[in-house]
This record gives structure tokens, C-alpha cells and sequence, in this order.
């Protein structure tokens, strides 16, 4: 397992956003967590990548390493975890480019950088051919993939994802879930959360249930999908 939360507990002031739960993201697999809106499913990710501090008794562990005792950026720089949080989160008032050189800030190998780059670039046409345009006037699909771009450049044992889906137009909705496959068929493992179960139950391997912060059916993704 190269991902493994167990008892995974969160709470804001007194809300209980997430009851204990347990899952786990093999090397290479896709898996995705599905949930209505307020299931906990930000809350998760955020957790995984170290943006809630606190999570009492919980272990997460990243390739057999305890993720609890980095910070975030270290999360991202020293293990290689990308988080793509809902919103988006790319500089509107820089280019395209330069929002994916930002992503890079703690890297030194300057020549795999410059083919990374290129290679979001073969992976998202739309966004090579507006690459000197600000990114706050690119639609919102192109903003997705500009910042699937970022997480892409910026570490990528494992990508998380919240709501790829959300705000897309349903053919760039198929576009962003193929280029997912494309980098994770290159290596990269993914953790996505999303509303839209059946697409991302069409994606993904494995599949979790979480209801109100908590788990309540997990299996083949296949098996999870009422109507394939
Ligand atoms: P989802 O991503 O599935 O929509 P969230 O993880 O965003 O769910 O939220 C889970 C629960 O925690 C919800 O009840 C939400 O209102 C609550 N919550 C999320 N963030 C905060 C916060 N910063 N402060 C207080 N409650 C929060
Ligand atoms: P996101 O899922 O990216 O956090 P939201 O719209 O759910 O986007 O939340 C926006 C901000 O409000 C976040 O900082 C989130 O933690 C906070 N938030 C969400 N739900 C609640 C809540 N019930 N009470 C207080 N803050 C919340």
C-alpha cells in the first residue's frame, strides 16, 4: 500500500466532519472517494496534505512513511504528494506558463522541469495554445487543467484531487478524466474525490462511499457502479 489512512478523525469546533475512517491508494491505482456535498470529502484531502494540523489518533502513512510529522510543503517537496484543491487555486494575473514554472519553486533539476512542461503542454493542447495568455481569462476547464498542470509539475508519486469534475462542460469533463488516466498511466498514483459518482466511479479501480464522515460501502469500482 503506498497510501494507508486509518482512523481518520476530524473535527471543527464542535462539528465532527469525519468519524475514523480508513482507506488505502495502492502504487498505480486510480481510487476515488464519492460522497453528496458535506460528506467530508475536502476534509480529507486536506488532511492528507497536512492543511488540518490536527487529526487525533489518525495515522496516515506515505509509502510506509508517517505523513503527519511534515508540513505542507513538505508533503508536496519530499514526498511527492500533489493536491489539486476545489477552486482551483492558479494566479489569474500571471500566464499560463508562468503559473506552471511557480509550481516548481522547489525543484532543482532544471532539464526534467523544461520537459515536464513541455509534456502538460502535448497532454493539454488548449492550454499550449493559449500559453501566454493570464491564466484568469482562461475558461474554467482550461483553468482545471492548468492547475492538474500545476500539481503535475510540482510533485507526482501521488495526485489528490477535489472535484476535477466540477464547473466542466460534460466533453471536457471526458477530456480531463483521459488525461488523468494518461498521467497516471505514466506513474503517477490517484486519490480523487467527486460528486459525480458515476464518472468517477468509470475512472476508477477502487471506490469508497462517505456519507456524513463516514465510510459505508468500499469495492471494485465496477461493483460500486449500480448501472455500468
Ligand atoms: P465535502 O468536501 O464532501 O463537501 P467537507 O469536507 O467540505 O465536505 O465538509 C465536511 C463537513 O465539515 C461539513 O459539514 C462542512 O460544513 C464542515 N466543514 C468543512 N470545512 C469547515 C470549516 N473550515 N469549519 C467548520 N466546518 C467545516
Ligand atoms: P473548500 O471545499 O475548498 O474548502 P468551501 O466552499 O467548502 O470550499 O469552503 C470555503 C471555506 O470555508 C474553506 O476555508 C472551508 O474550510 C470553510 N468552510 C466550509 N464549510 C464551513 C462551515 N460549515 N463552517 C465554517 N467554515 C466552513
Amino acid at each position: 500500500m503506498q497510501l494507508v489512512v486509518e482512523n481518520l478523525t476530524v473535527a471543527y469546533d464542535n462539528i465532527m466532519a469525519l468519524h475514523g475512517i480508513s482507506f488505502s491508494v495502492d502504487k498505480g491505482e486510480i481510487v476515488t472517494i464519492i460522497g453528496a456535498n458535506g460528506a467530508g470529502k475536502s476534509t480529507t484531502l486536506r488532511a492528507i496534505s497536512r492543511m488540518i494540523p490536527s487529526v487525533h489518533g489518525s495515522v496516515i502513512k506515505f509509502n510506509g512513511e508517517n505523513i503527519l510529522k511534515y508540513s505542507t510543503d513538505k508533503v508536496v517537496s519530499k514526498l511527492g504528494i500533489s493536491h489539486v484543491p476545489e477552486g482551483r487555486m492558479i494566479f489569474g494575473n500571471l500566464t499560463v506558463t508562468e503559473n506552471l514554472t511557480l509550481a516548481c519553486f522547489a525543484r532543482k533539476d532544471r532539464d526534467q522541469m523544461v520537459k515536464d512542461k513541455k509534456w502538460v503542454f502535448d497532454l493539454f493542447s488548449r492550454l499550449d495554445e493559449r500559453k501566454n495568455q493570464l491564466a484568469g481569462t482562461l475558461s474554467g476547464g482550461e483553468q482545471q487543467m492548468l492547475a492538474v498542470g500545476r500539481a503535475y509539475m510540482s510533485g507526482r508519486k501521488i495526485m489528490i484531487l477535489d472535484e476535477p469534475s466540477m464547473g466542466l462542460a460534460p466533453l471536457l469533463m471526458l477530456d480531463m478524466f483521459e488525461a488523468l488516466k494518461e498521467i497516471n498511466r505514466l506513474g503517477t498514483t490517484i486519490l480523487l474525490v467527486e460528486q459525480n459518482a458515476r464518472l468517477a466511479l468509470k475512472f476508477a479501480q477502487r471506490g469508497y462511499v462517505l456519507e456524513n464522515g463516514n465510510i459505508v460501502l468500499e469495492g471494485k469500482a465496477s461493483d460500486l457502479l449500480i448501472d455500468p
